[in-house]
């Protein structure tokens, strides 16, 4: 488990000056061809800080797909992002490098091909010291994210905010879905057991011994119903285990309710609202982020682009954690 002290990332010192969001007053938000945050496309990890990549493989999925169409829609709705964080006060385009790295080359007829060709990219991404963040895409690409990321850092601990555990062994005798990459990241020895933290669980079991699994490897829980009734102080007291640690955070968005994000693959009601979401991923700033994901978004069940819109926003709190 390798830690160290929390730190501010150093951006790169290169001759040229950041990439930026193009000014929406000298060219209006609905023009132009669609970038994450309206940045320039730059598929060169040697000149980042953070690369922002679309994942777009829904292979993964056991219920609703179309997850594979996220990427190209919250890059849409990221177009009324702008630049400064007031909450947290910071400007992540000025403290870091940031680009839209494009999409990742999926295979969309093979999940172990698929599984492949993200962890080559990510390779490459991590090589030249850039922290990678994939907008999915289903849940199954955290674990060809996971390995890549232990290549180079070691085993790292997991904050998980989803409705669902995702440690199920199997679903119809095969290993690799969007319901086993944890397991599968365990198995592999690829996370700092027992740094394993997941907020915002709920729903049915098939039955009261589903998670024993997620207990036995000591997986911190807050369910949905905990953080409903103890709310962020409860979650605050847990991360301070995490303090120093070098962290994987993924964002499953089917931890929101289905009120505020309906264009999931296997949505769950009684989850967060909008605003808690954004309470609980403001709450990580300070912990040491090695790289992060936001997973299953799936527009065509989305309704006037409400989950891509709040995805896009979590995408931004999520950036302003490296700064
Ligand atoms: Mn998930
Ligand atoms: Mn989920």
């Amino acid at each position: 488990m390798s830690t160290s002290p929390v730190k501010r990332i150093q951006s790169k010192q290169l001759p040229e000056p950041h990439p930026t969001p193009v000014n929406a007053l000298d060219y209006p938000r609905f023009a132009g061809i669609p970038t994450f945050m309206r940045l320039p496309h730059i598929p060169d990890a040697k000149r980042l800080d953070v690369a922002l990549m679309g994942v777009p493989y829904d292979g993964g999925t056991s219920y609703r797909p179309g997850a594979r169409f996220g990427p190209r829609r919250i890059r849409e709705q990221s177009a009324l992002i702008r630049p400064y964080n007031p909450v947290l006060n910071v400007n992540p385009f000025e403290c870091l490098r940031v680009a839209d790295y494009g999409d990742l080359s999926v295979n969309p007829l093979s999940i172990e091909d698929t599984f492949r060709r993200i962890t080559m990219e990510l390779n490459v991404v991590l090589q030249e010291s850039a922290i990678p963040m994939c907008v999915g895409g289903d849940h199954s690409i955290l674990l060809p994210i996971l390995r890549s990321i232990h290549k180079f850092h070691g085993p790292v601990a997991l904050i998980q905010l989803d409705a669902h555990s995702d440690t199920w062994d199997e679903y119809w005798g095969i290993k690799y879905s969007h319901g086993t990459p944890v397991r599968r990241a365990i198995e592999e020895g690829l996370l700092a057991e027992p740094y394993i933290l997941q907020v915002g669980l709920r729903g049915q079991a098939y039955n009261a011994q589903d998670l024993d699994y997620a207990r036995e490897h000591k997986i911190d829980m807050v369910t949905a119903e905990e953080f409903h009734q103890h709310g962020l102080p409860l979650v605050d007291k847990k991360l301070k285990a995490f303090e120093g640690l070098k962290t994987y955070l993924s964002l499953d968005i089917d931890v929101v309710d289905p009120a505020f994000a309906p264009g999931t693959g296997t949505p769950q009601v009684g989850g967060l609202s909008s605003v808690q979401i954004l309470g609980l991923v403001r709450a990580l700033q300070g912990l040491n982020f090695v790289g992060c994901d936001l997973v299953e978004v799936s527009p065509q069940f989305d309704s006037a682009e409400i989950t891509s819109l709040l995805a896009a926003n979590l995408l931004f709190e999520q950036l302003c954690l490296f700064c």
